[in-house]
């Protein structure tokens, strides 16, 4: 596409009804809502709170400045009235922008381990997305452990059963290069499965192709957060693409924390290579983004067209945990306004 043709496509794009996969929630709270909890509980924040000047602080810090921003959004994280504002403000802001539905990740042990109850957590979710009935959002929320000795992995699968299907639909296991090994957290998987949570799992974005691997053969996922390390490996990629593994691919925080660069070469390969592939965000305050900020970009550079981007939309739907019902009823929601621009 030349520069003209990649502008005109992301412009029709813009507009467009979307759906997205991979966000986490501590991640991406508004910004009115973290500079109003920042200063009612005095949180420090390694830069100024001014979206380009977090992502740009990211990019120089590198991941140890991502864990930084992330532990002070956690921070301004404490009552189940302030889950309940961010979830609502969140879900307000996912339906300005025109998306329709989102599964959204949180961490429970980064707030129990700073004192908050997990059913306080629960109900402050639950609270969030009952603001949100009127919506034409669906948010939906996926249990997020790391791979660290402090998240308990039973009382976590107590506590699921406590939990409404409709409103928490899986479980992500995540953890980067110095997180305990994925082998630990086979028979947790095997129980929440039994138990009705598919899960997805974190792998292929700081580690290379082997996590993606250890992920599918270990946790059994299949789904993968991330994913973009198998574009070095071509038999990866037509693993992946054969056994229809779904691949949530966010351009912007891997090259924010130098994960792909220059450029976004792997993630061009992904999606070309036949793989199910969608784009997200990630952390959309942190990184200064969300999912029609990411498809456009994608637009822009060339690397998709209007109907690429539409091919990942409806990738999304069919790798979401939404029952079939839903799916059916996103595409149909989603198809005509797509279609009418192809
Ligand atoms: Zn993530």
């Amino acid at each position: 596409m030349t520069g003209v043709a990649s502008c005109v496509e992301a412009d029709k794009i813009r507009p467009l009804p979307k759906v997205l996969l991979h966000v986490h929630l501590e991640g991406s709270i508004p910004m009115g809502v973290v500079r109003r909890l920042m200063a009612a509980y005095d949180v420090h924040f390694p830069c100024d709170l001014d979206p380009a000047e977090m992502r740009r602080y990211c990019k120089v810090a590198g991941w140890p400045g991502f864990k930084a921003m992330f532990r002070s959004m956690i921070a301004c994280m404490r009552t189940r009235e302030d889950i309940t504002d961010i979830v609502a403000a969140y879900g307000r802001a996912l339906a300005a922008s025109n998306v329709r539905y989102a599964e959204v990740h949180v961490s429970p042990w980064k707030h129990v381990n700073r004192g908050m109850d997990l059913d306080m957590l629960r109900d402050g979710l639950l609270d969030g997305l009952a603001l949100l009935s009127e919506q034409a959002t669906m948010v939906r929320f996926i249990i997020d452990i790391l791979r660290h000795p402090t998240e308990n992995l039973s009382t976590t699968a107590q506590w699921m059963n406590s939990l409404p299907r409709d409103a928490f639909v899986g479980v992500g296991i995540s953890g980067g290069p110095a997180s305990l090994p994925r082998a630990l957290y086979k028979d947790f998987c095997e129980k929440v499965r039994e138990m009705g949570y598919p899960v997805v799992a974190h792998a292929g974005e700081l580690e290379g192709p082997t996590s993606i691997v250890e992920a599918l053969e270990l946790l059994g996922v299949r789904r993968i957060c991330h994913g973009v390390q198998a574009a070095h490996e071509t038999s990866l990629m037509s693993r992946l693409s054969d056994s229809g593994v779904h691949c949530e691919l966010c351009p912007t925080a891997n090259e924010t924390l130098g994960v792909e660069k220059p450029g976004l070469p792997a993630v061009a390969r992904m999606i070309r290579s036949g793989v199910s592939c969608s784009v997200n965000p990630d952390d959309e305050t942190i990184f200064d983004t969300d999912v029609t900020r990411e498809v456009v970009r994608l637009a822009q550079e060339g690397i998709i067209s209007v109907r690429d981007a539409w091919r990942l939309q409806r990738d999304a739907i069919e790798a979401s945990f939404a029952p079939s019902g839903v799916k059916s009823e996103l595409l149909a929601e989603l198809a005509p306004a797509w279609t009418a621009v192809l």
